[in-house]
């Protein structure tokens, strides 16, 4: 009889059978409060009654109609409601099943519009795992390692990523900012440059939020250049950070769009595989005939799912949720932080947050980011560790999340860390 592969680990213990909401239950009937939301995905927490009918529905119409072959009613909705939603000018979308795949689109779509090849990310970045998409990975080896000869043309620049340079964000921005022009002169002209591809809150890379002058920075000099921005929005999207695009929140101030291109996944439909990306049509129209496209890619039930999830997001007002619940969880991981010198910087953007952990000498402590999890698991609080060294916990839980819900998954974070037999700060 056939396994599972050994190699298809879970991070956590959990065999889930039902979910509901921002609750997972197991084989035994136990409840876990999700607040990984299966990496970001259940946006609308899991099995929406709205988004559940609508998948149902679409299921018994029509299942696959292939969009080179025939369109359908879904695919037609969904891009009529995203075009309410997206950036100014980014009114053409084509579809894809994942993330990853959405990156290689946006790539292949840079290098047709340019005629250029490097494209440029960012020290920590995560976009996908495909042989493309791993080539612009650098947030752990873990994604690289043994995979080569990696695609060419990736060139990797700094991210303000100000804690770990122990500056003020204003001078990491500045400092990313002079290495990209240095990396300009140096490594790859702009003549030979078609995209900066950028998430606008590093996800796996330890949810490291960016910033405005940094974006702002980007943008100007993609417009000086004719270098194409290209936004990561996998992770950060779809009301994630308290706003409907993460990047919304380093919007310059000259009100204008900051992306070229956007990259949508995720959390767009609580779970089923979907992703897009969304560039100015004049632009769209410059990816060759042929090159774009899968089988499987904007699939009717995916499309169906993500109307409903667009429907619920804005109903329920999931993007303002996730910016007081994001808060008030903020707030809470502080007062954690207070009192555990373990946990050395607690950072995020709405439903994004993490706590970092270091060993005494500030170095990053990867076994006790392990362990906390684990604690938090055993008390019925689903956790995900993330950064280049492991050492980050990071909080995503569905948007739908409450006040009390946020506070008792504090509670058990408190004593999750405390666990971890950390001295107290007093
Ligand atoms: N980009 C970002 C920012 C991500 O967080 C992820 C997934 N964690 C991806 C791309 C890849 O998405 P997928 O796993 O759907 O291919």
């Amino acid at each position: 009889m056939a396994a599972l592969s050994p190699r298809l680990k879970q991070a956590t213990g959990v065999l889930a059978v039902r979910g509901e909401g921002v609750h997972l239950y197991d084989d035994r009937g136990r409840a876990y409060l999700d607040f990984t939301s299966g990496i970001g995905v259940t946006s609308t927490g899991h099995c929406h009654p709205h988004v559940v009918r609508a998948a149902q529905e679409q299921t018994a119409a029509l299942v696959h109609g292939q969009y080179t072959t025939v369109l359908h009613r879904p695919l037609l909705t969904l891009t009529e409601r995203l075009g309410e939603v997206l950036p100014e000018g980014l009114d053409s979308l084509f579809y894809a099943n994942s993330g990853s795949e959405a990156v290689e689109a946006a790539v292949r779509l840079a290098r047709h519009a340019t005629g250029r090849q490097n494209v440029v990310v960012l020290q920590g970045s995560f976009h996908g795992r495909t042989m493309g998409a791993a080539a612009m990975t650098t947030s752990s080896t873990k994604f690289r390692a043994g995979i080569g000869p990696m695609m060419p043309g990736v060139v990797v620049a700094p991210f303000p990523a100000a804690f770990r340079y122990g500056w003020t964000q204003e001078r990491a921005a500045d400092f990313a900012l002079e290495e990209l022009d240095h990396l300009l002169a140096t490594v790859s002209a702009p003549s030979d440059t078609a995209a900066f591809v950028v998430e606008p809150v590093l996800g796996e890379g330890g949810c490291v939020p960016a910033d405005a002058r940094f974006l702002t920075g980007l943008r100007e000099r993609a417009d000086r250049h004719g270098i194409l921005l290209v936004l990561d929005e996998v992770q950060t999207g779809v009301g994630r950070t308290g706003r409907f695009w993460g990047h919304q929140h380093f919007a310059p101030e000259d009100g204008r769009t900051l992306p070229d291109v956007l990259i949508t996944a995720k959390g767009l439909a609580s779970g089923f595989p979907l992703s897009a990306i969304a560039a100015p049509e004049e632009l769209m129209a410059k990816a060759r005939p042929g090159s774009q496209g899968g089988t499987y890619g904007g699939n009717a039930v995916a499309c169906a799912a993500a109307v409903a999830t667009l429907e619920v997001v804005e109903r329920e007002g999931l993007v303002e949720n996730a910016a007081v619940q994001g808060e008030r969880l903020l707030a809470g991981l502080r007062e954690v932080a207070a009192v555990h010198p373990a946990v050395a910087d607690v950072r995020g953007l709405g439903l994004m947050c993490a706590s970092e952990f270091t060993d005494a000498d500030g170095r990053p402590a990867p076994e006790t980011a392990a362990w906390v999890r684990q604690q938090a698991e055993e008390r019925g609080l689903l956790l995900l560790t993330c950064g280049a060294y492991g050492n980050v916990v990071r909080m995503i839980p569905p948007l739908v999340v409450t006040g009390e819900q946020v506070d008792r998954a504090l509670e058990v974070w408190a004593e999750a860390v405390a666990a971890a037999t950390v001295p107290s700060k007093d």
